[in-house]
């Protein structure tokens, strides 16, 4: 049995395998650029962050109907199951597909389909947060947000994502505010490629409970110092990071050194499909080639539970902790 987490960091569009994509593709009559999953797989061995959001745009349009991102969800829950995944906060990209027809509606009734019912059919508790893209404008993330509304009742959040690094998060200022202001919780993407202040930017305008990556913090003593005081979540994915090439090998990820200066850290996969792995094969990862400790695997586990949105369903919570202590590592 693996051990029990939650994922906080996933992109549900991250998570097509090619054999769903294929399998998409044929339902909606969508012609794919490659012969088989074979050459598809080849493709997802992109070489950097620009090769892999191509890729990751273009095979977007096999999504059409609720029933796509139904079926896409339930392929991303039961492989997070069979990794020990108790909850997953789902991140999507509305703008993504509402810019190239797809409905609000259709994107959100669809993936509820799948998380509606996840916990019998999964065994897996979730939680809807709406991402807005960085690389477009305030405006644009601004009429996403108001697109949203008639859904709220299905989502518990908003973050931001895609390219970082000229994006900075003071962009977004009134559409954070405008969140807030309906009662969303607040998460972002900040210092991957970008720079440590905009962990801090990140935090401060945006007002942000968790931070998504947040890697470069490593690299202010004073950042670090005011995330361990404020025990400021931060939604790491080691795997990722190799792949995009914000670490130069696994070997030499900070994750050791930020657990040992009391960062509260958590392990994700972000892009599963795409990035050589889900939950587990990041904890897998992190365990064999960082030597992390039992204690700190728990340490991690224990983090995601804390960190997760479950604030409506505290005795939840208190369930998946009690099972991180209770659980015996082979
Ligand atoms: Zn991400």
């Amino acid at each position: 049995m693996p051990l029990p987490k939650a994922e906080l960091h996933l992109h549900v569009e991250g998570t097509l395998e090619p054999e769903l994509a294929f399998e998409l593709a044929a339902r909606n009559g969508v012609k794919l650029p490659y012969a088989d999953t074979d050459e598809l797989r080849e493709a997802y061995r992109f070489q950097d962050l620009q090769s892999f959001l191509d890729l990751y745009y273009e095979l977007m349009a096999v999504l059409r109907t609720e029933r796509d991102f139904e079926d896409l969800a339930n392929a991303y829950l039961a492989r997070a199951a069979a990794q020990g995944v108790r909850h997953a906060e789902i991140f999507f990209d509305p703008q993504a597909h509402t810019s190239r027809g797809v409905e609000m509606g259709t994107v959100v009734e669809g993936l509820w389909r799948s998380l509606g019912r996840s916990v019998e059919n999964h065994g897996v508790s979730t939680r809807l947060i709406m991402c807005f893209l960085r690389d477009r404008s305030a405006e644009s993330a601004m009429r996403t947000l108001e697109d949203a509304r008639p859904h709220l009742g299905r989502i518990v959040g908003v973050g931001l994502d895609s390219a970082e690094v000229g994006h900075p998060p003071v962009k977004f200022r009134e559409v954070y505010e405008a969140a807030a202001a309906l009662g969303l919780r607040r998460v972002a993407h900040a210092g991957e490629e970008g720079p440590p202040e905009y962990i801090g930017q990140a935090l401060d305008v945006l007002g942000v409970e968790r931070v998504d990556h947040g890697l470069r913090c490593v690299e202010d003593p004073a950042l670090v110092e005011r995330l361990v005081r404020e025990r400021v979540p931060l939604t790491l994915c080691p795997l990722s990071n190799v792949r995009l090439r914000t670490v130069d090998t696994l070997a030499a990820h900070p994750l050791p050194a930020m657990l040992d200066a009391g960062l509260m850290c958590t392990v994700n996969s972000d892009d599963p499909a795409y990035f050589g792995g889900y939950a587990g094969d990041n904890f897998d990862a992190v365990r064999t080639t960082l030597g992390l400790s039992e204690e700190r695997l728990r340490e991690l586990a224990r983090n995601s539970f804390l960190a997760s949105f479950l604030e409506d369903d505290e005795e939840l919570r208190q369930r998946y902790l009690a099972e991180v202590e209770a659980y015996e590592f082979p």
